[in-house]
Parts: structure tokens; C-alpha cells; sequence
């Protein structure tokens, strides 16, 4: 069976697999392919979660890092990266606002930092919202690699959910896109994640799309990847260099724009065919590729949209890959444009809800 034929035979309902050698073709796609591919993961979207699309609400607490990832505009040797941390009657104003208008997932983001300061600071701001809002909200955390002591400290103070992205599962890919040195080893970065999936955690990581050296054979090792770790939430994003990284000088080894977007929402499509009951969060910052990112993304299978609630004057400073829109609304104004954007898509916000992982809970479930 040839793969577009797969692709309309899922979107009929039927059970068919696909193989390694599928994913390489509808990667490398053409637009008849990629038709069936986007009709196929709409349909499975539909078939399995329904239309709606989950709120979640990010507030960056820090743009610090000690980390120097060489596609990373917040690693440490960049020296022109103005640099905040936020108070932490800011982040409870910010969370408070999203509350108020409806959003109940939140994710504290952070470049990596392991000092005890950091650590106590998140354990309050998780104790404060667990005070106020208790089960009503989820909270998740996307603020490095943590030793698993620290993770049991952040479980027990109301953290459920952890985003750790492992941006290619390449070992070697992986190895070229970050220093070879202690603090950035493939080994325990995966160690990481296979202990966050252990424990319990909602757990999600996720891959850059468009970096140098990359190819179809790793993007479909990719999603064999996912699917190995049984993860809850995958998230990824098209790379977009950033001047102030190493990556700058490898310009002329990276895709152009339109080429990247369309490879990764070929990954949202074929990663939500492979694992229907998995979350899948987009951002507004897929507006810096291209002006129709987010609506294409959604159209392709995803079905969370991360919304930034951090406050305005510091949203800029936490440019990971370059070419960050200059965002400046409130944080109502926010929520209110990504409820906008998903409803004129079809695919509405469902707000006042958690937004967990419909794998997660089949997880927790079959462990029970
Ligand atoms: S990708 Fe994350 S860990 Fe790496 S430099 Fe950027 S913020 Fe730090």
C-alpha cells in the first residue's frame, strides 16, 4: 500500500500501520501527500479529543540559564541577552490574571537554573498557587533538567506536569547542537525524562524542526522516539536561528522558512496519527515563521495552545530562537487573541479546564 493510500485508509477508520520507510516519504511529502496526511490527522483529532482546544498559560519566571545550547538565544554566553528574573508578586499577578480569565493550566518557564534559591522560589510559587486555587488549576514546569530530589520537592507542592524537550533524539544530532561537556549529556537529559515518566508526571518533550544537519531519517526517529517514551504532551517548534548563538555563522544549513514550517506541521500530523490521545501545544511565537503558523498548526493535529502570561515588558528578553514578535499586549489581550485564533479555525478554546493529557489519564488509570 502506497502511503497516501495508508493516510485515507486512517482517515476511513481503518487500523493500518505505518512504517519507517511512510514516515521518510510523507516527510520529504508533496501537496497531494501532504492533503491526505492533513486530512487524516484532523480526522483522528476529532475522532479521538473532539474539536477543542486546551488553554495552557506559560509565565517565564527567569531568562537566566547556565546552560549554553548553541541554538539557544538565552544560553549563557550570550552576552547581549538583557536579563531578568521576575518577583514573586509578579508571577502570582500574572497567573491571577490568567485565572481571571479563564485559563486553569499554567507553566512556569525557566532557562536551567539548580541553585537552591531557584528551587525554594518554585516550591513557594506552587505552594501559593496550590493555596489559592488548589485542584482547579494544573501546574506545570519547563525549567531544566532537575535531579529527581528536586522533582519529588516540586510533586509534592502541586506540580504535575513537566516539560522537558529533548530537541533531537539523535544522539549525535543532539551532540552537535549543545557543548560537549557535563551539563550537557544525552544520557542524562533521557535518564530525565524516563524518571519524570516513572513518577508519575504528565510528561512531555519534544524536538526543534529545521536545525542544521537534520534530516527526515531523524525526524522520523523522532517520532519513534515519542512513541518508545510513551510521552503525554509533545511539543515542538520550528527552528529559527537566533543572532546571538553559534548557529548565526550555519546560516546556509538551515531550511527557509516555509520549508521548515511545512516539515513541522508534517511532524504535528504524523505525530498525532501515531499517538491520537496525546496532547499537542502550540505557541503564538509560530507567528515569527509565518503569519498563518499557529492556524495551520491547529488545522494539522495540535490541540493546545500555549498562550504567554508573562508580563509584557520582559516577554521579549525570553527569545529562544530569534525573530520573536514584539509583543506588548496585556495578558488579557493575550488570552483573548489565542481564543480568537482557535475559534476562527474551528477548533475552539475550551476554557476552565486543565487541559490533561487524555493519554496521561489512561496512564494513571492502567497503573492504578
Ligand atoms: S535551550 Fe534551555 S537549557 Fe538550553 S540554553 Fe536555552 S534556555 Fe538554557
Amino acid at each position: 500500500m502506497y502511503p497516501e493510500d495508508k493516510l485515507a485508509a486512517i482517515a476511513y477508520g481503518d487500523d493500518v500501520t505505518l512504517t519507517d520507510r511512510d514516515l521518510a516519504s510523507i516527510l520529504n511529502g508533496y501537496e497531494e501527500m501532504d492533503e491526505a496526511l492533513f486530512m487524516a490527522s484532523s480526522i483522528v483529532l476529532d475522532r479521538t479529543l473532539g474539536r477543542d482546544t486546551y488553554l495552557h498559560g506559560i509565565v517565564q519566571i527567569t531568562n537566566e540559564c547556565q546552560r549554553n545550547c548553541y541554538y539557544c538565544g538565552l544560553r549563557r554566553s550570550n552576552d547581549s541577552q538583557p536579563r531578568f528574573s521576575l518577583p514573586f508578586g509578579e508571577v502570582m499577578n500574572s497567573l491571577t490574571r490568567g485565572y481571571n480569565a479563564g485559563v486553569r493550566s499554567f507553566m512556569l518557564q525557566s532557562g536551567e537554573l539548580l541553585d537552591e534559591r531557584t528551587v525554594s522560589l518554585v516550591e513557594h510559587l506552587l505552594l501559593e498557587v496550590e493555596k489559592k486555587w488548589g485542584d482547579k488549576v494544573a501546574m506545570a514546569l519547563s525549567i531544566g533538567e532537575h535531579p529527581l530530589s528536586d522533582l519529588e520537592r516540586f510533586k509534592s507542592k502541586g506540580a504535575s506536569r513537566y516539560l522537558l524537550r529533548i530537541e533531537s533524539s539523535d544522539r549525535e544530532l543532539y551532540m552537535k547542537l549543545h557543548p560537549r561537556d557535563s551539563i550537557h549529556r544525552y544520557s542524562s537529559r533521557l535518564d530525565c525524562l524516563v524518571n519524570l515518566h516513572g513518577s508519575g508526571w504528565e510528561t512531555g518533550t519534544g524536538v526543534l524542526v529545521g536545525v542544521p544537519w537534520q534530516n527526515d531519517a531523524h525526524l522520523a526517529g523522532d517520532l519513534r522516539f515519542m512513541q518508545r517514551l510513551d510521552v503525554d504532551v509533545c511539543n515542538m517548534n520550528p527552528y529559527a536561528v537566533h543572532d546571538g548563538t553559534p548557529f548565526a555563522k550555519e546560516r546556509r544549513l538551515i531550511p527557509p522558512a516555509e520549508e521548515r514550517l511545512l516539515k513541522y506541521l508534517r511532524m504535528i500530523g504524523l505525530m498525532r496519527i501515531l499517538m491520537p490521545d496525546i496532547n499537542i501545544p502550540i505557541s503564538a511565537r509560530l507567528l515569527s515563521v509565518h503569519h498563518s503558523g499557529p492556524m495551520r498548526a491547529l488545522k494539522a493535529g495540535a490541540n493546545a495552545y500555549m498562550a504567554n502570561l508573562t508580563p509584557a515588558k520582559y516577554r521579549r528578553n525570553y527569545d529562544l530562537y530569534g525573530g520573536k514578535p514584539a509583543e506588548t499586549n496585556s495578558i488579557e489581550v493575550v488570552v483573548n487573541d489565542a481564543i480568537r485564533l482557535c475559534e476562527n479555525v474551528g477548533r475552539p478554546v475550551k476554557l476552565l479546564d486543565p487541559g490533561v493529557s487524555r493519554h496521561y489519564r489512561k496512564r494513571m488509570e492502567e497503573k492504578e
